[in-house]
């Protein structure tokens, strides 16, 4: 009936700033598409229920490791060995599965009862949390849905996909022949829709060409599917303007933005630096003595202070205007007022840039889940990487002086842009919330009427 109030437990852990984003962007999307119907408990479950070290400590372990990558590589990899899977199942089993039962069957929302399903956005959240959902149903079936959503892009970890999901959302190919490979059924259980993000990219203007693997959702429309012929250029540079007007940027300057992650990591300032000189020398030579300069270069430094205070002080030469930003809320109008970027390779920045049709320079990954954004950029046709902040400089110079490059870029990123996903794996959430209480329902009508 209409007044059935739907709450949906979302096990996440902060490691990483991509799945409390995510695990927002869905909450936001249940709100536009069933106002008032779903409420969502969103828990970084490691860090609240964790009993002890190291099970409490994932967070700050993982921006350690995340600062001497080849930490993280071992990890990473060691993780994904044999051993390593049943080792961590083990571990998890023995010290976390009371205190996890606990988190999980608290009561979800406005209610006073558990979640009525259970989604994760995490790679650490599926063995365990299904083992205590089949004992909390208390049988040997488990009744309450289980789903997963994948929030990494090119490469993910084997522990994201458990074959006793229901629905594993992932966004791209290598990521659904990474759950077939794990066991997962693609005509049942794969659904490809694409990376959950900020509502502020859902609506942007896209020509993405909808694709989709699942042969059961295949004739779906995703919720912003516009045909291509639809596409107004004017519409899209007016808007630009506006953007950059509200920005304080300079109106016609071919614009870069540089962004190194939630926390300005992966070498930002010399980055920034090599192509702020490039581009701030280009008109050096000229015979006028008007300092106008010819480009226009953001950063975008996050929580990194320190690179923000020496970007801030660096001079780069008359050639660049540059413009310094510590952390932005707002960061689908700066991608919007922007021609291409140059970032480290995150999935959330990367789809997000692909939705705004954003030509991407990847200047460093994080070993292990982040290695595949590499290709899947490069082989979109929407990016390059490097890692050194010379060739840094020369590729973005080159895009920028040929309008022809950039505009096959601008296509290639469009088209493997996903800005419905969001609203497409929260509609298919919601459908299973839904028969899962229509089937609970009617059982529990059969029993009255049995007894
Ligand atoms: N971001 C932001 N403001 C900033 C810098 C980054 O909102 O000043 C956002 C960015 O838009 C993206 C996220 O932070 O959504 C970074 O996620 P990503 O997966 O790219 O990298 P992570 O920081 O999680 O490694």
């Amino acid at each position: 009936d209409d007044d059935t109030l739907y709450t949906v437990q979302i096990l996440m852990s902060d490691t990483g700033g991509g799945h409390r984003a995510s695990a927002n962007a869905l909450r936001d999307a249940f709100d536009v598409l069933h106002p008032g119907k779903f409420e969502c408990d969103i828990v970084d479950i490691y860090t609240e229920y964790g009993p002890f070290w190291p099970f409490n400590g994932y967070v700050q372990g993982y921006k350690l490791m995340a600062k001497y990558p080849w930490t993280w590589d071992l990890f990473f990899r060691f993780g994904e060995t044999d051993f390593g899977l049943w080792l961590n199942e083990f571990l998890l089993t023995t010290f976390c599965y009371e205190p996890f039962k606990e988190c999980m069957n608290r009561p979800s929302g406005s209610t006073n009862k558990r979640a009525d399903m259970v989604v994760s956005v995490h790679p650490l959240c599926q063995d365990l949390p299904l083992k205590i959902l089949k004992d909390l149903d208390s049988g040997n079936e488990r009744t309450t849905p289980f789903v997963t959503v994948v929030t990494d892009l090119g490469g993910a970890h084997k522990t994201w996909f458990n074959a006793g999901v229901d629905k594993c959302f992932v966004p791209s190919d290598a990521l659904n022949k990474k759950a077939q490979s794990r066991g997962l059924d693609p005509k049942t259980q794969i659904v490809q829709y694409g990376l959950p993000i900020r509502k502020g990219f859902w609506s942007t203007t896209t020509n993405a060409e909808f694709s989709q693997q699942s042969t059961s959702n295949k004739k779906r429309i995703p919720f912003f599917s516009k045909p291509k012929d639809n596409i107004n250029d004017k519409v899209s540079s007016s808007s630009k303007d506006k953007l950059r007007e509200k920005l304080g940027l300079e109106q016609d300057l071919p614009t870069c933005l540089v962004v190194g992650g939630g926390d300005g990591m992966g070498g930002i300032v010399p980055i920034s630096s090599a192509l702020g000189k490039k581009l701030g020398s280009i008109n050096d030579d000229d015979d006028n003595d008007d300092d106008c300069p010819n480009y226009q270069m953001v950063v975008v430094c996050g929580s990194n202070k320190e690179a923000k205070a020496t970007l801030e002080n660096m001079d780069f030469g008359p050639g660049v205007q540059v413009n310094v930003q510590g952390f932005v809320n707002n960061m689908d109008e700066w991608m919007n007022a922007s021609d291409c970027l140059v970032t480290k390779a995150g999935p959330g920045t990367i789809a997000e840039a692909s939705i705004c049709g954003l030509p991407c320079m990847l200047f460093a990954y994080l070993p292990g889940q982040e290695e595949g954004n590499v290709p899947y950029v490069e082989n979109a046709g929407f990016g390059k990487y490097s890692g050194n902040p010379e060739v840094i400089a020369d590729t973005v110079f080159s895009w920028l002086s040929s309008p022809e490059t950039m505009e096959s870029m601008k296509e290639a990123a469009l088209k493997a842009a996903r800005p419905s996903a969001t609203l497409d794996i929260a509609r298919d959430m919601a459908d299973i919330a839904f028969s899962a209480k229509t089937k609970l329902s009617t059982k529990e009508k059969v029993l009255v009427a049995v007894r």
